[in-house]
């Protein structure tokens, strides 16, 4: 069985000191993690303070990006080795607005799959079309392109651990959700993607969530779904009593 797994991605939200104050006052309210995992991925800057706040809580704790390389002549960077010795357990990886504010490719994303996977902490790759992408019908082999050239090398075991995101680029921010069912249906894609490319067992392992105006009011229909394991929630995250409604959203 897949544990669900609610991510809130803050973008480029909070300092530091909100960053404590959220944690405080979402921290003693969590679901256990074997029942839903609860995840706040933070901006690099903030990222040291939701690793204190959250010590010995249930809230798990995801960076937003990194490089492939783990140290050297990269000015600005964000290593995946100091990643790991901070002890944050994921990094969001080939967010659309990464792959299109910051030119990321395909082979960026598939390097830094690789240098997370190599330091032991958890990719969360994002995939998602475009509405021109959508409006071609296009959508399909847009998003399998993503997760081949994304997966590239990786062993059965390292996509087994990993989850995917899947976020239409026209439901990010816009208020307008995917259907549960259009989102069903390509999460339903990604993991017969992944039966096709390892094997029965590795597309039943990997969790696959679903972002793009995820909310308290949408999050129950998106969760009943077979194929979404969880969400990846930008504006609904960043006030603690949304994202406790999304984490609970099984009471
Ligand atoms: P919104 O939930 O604000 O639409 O953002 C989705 C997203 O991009 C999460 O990574």
């Amino acid at each position: 069985m897949r544990t669900p797994i609610i991510a809130g991605n803050w973008k480029l939200h909070m300092n530091p000191e909100q960053t404590t104050e959220f944690v405080n006052a979402v921290k003693n309210h969590l679901p256990e993690s074997s029942k839903v995992e609860a995840v706040i991925a933070a901006p690099a800057l903030d990222v040291d303070a939701l690793r204190k706040a959250a010590a010995g809580s249930n809230l798990h704790t995801s960076a937003e990006n990194c490089y492939f390389e783990a140290e050297g002549a990269f000015t600005g960077e964000n290593s995946p080795l100091v990643l790991k010795e901070m002890g944050i357990n994921y990094c969001i990886i080939g967010h659309s607005e990464r792959r299109g504010y910051f030119h990321e490719t395909d082979e960026d994303i598939n390097k830094k799959a690789k240098a997370l996977l190599e330091h032991g902490v958890t990719p969360i790759i994002c995939c998602g079309e475009s509405l021109e992408t959508r409006e071609a019908n296009k959508q399909e082999e847009w998003v399998v392109s993503q997760i081949k050239a994304a997966l590239e090398g990786l062993t059965a075991e390292q996509v087994s651990s990993l989850v995917i995101a899947y976020e239409p680029i026209w439901a990010i921010g816009t208020g307008k959700t995917a259907s549960s069912d259009q989102a069903e249906e390509m999460c339903k894609t990604i993991r017969e993607t992944v039966k096709d490319l390892y094997d029965e067992a590795t597309s039943d392992n990997i969790r696959i969530q679903y972002g793009g105006s995820v909310k308290p009011a949408n999050v129950k229909e998106l969760m009943a779904k077979p194929n979404i394991d969880g969400g990846l929630v930008g504006g609904a995250s960043l006030d603690p009593e949304s994202f406790l409604a999304l984490v609970n959203y099984q009471d």
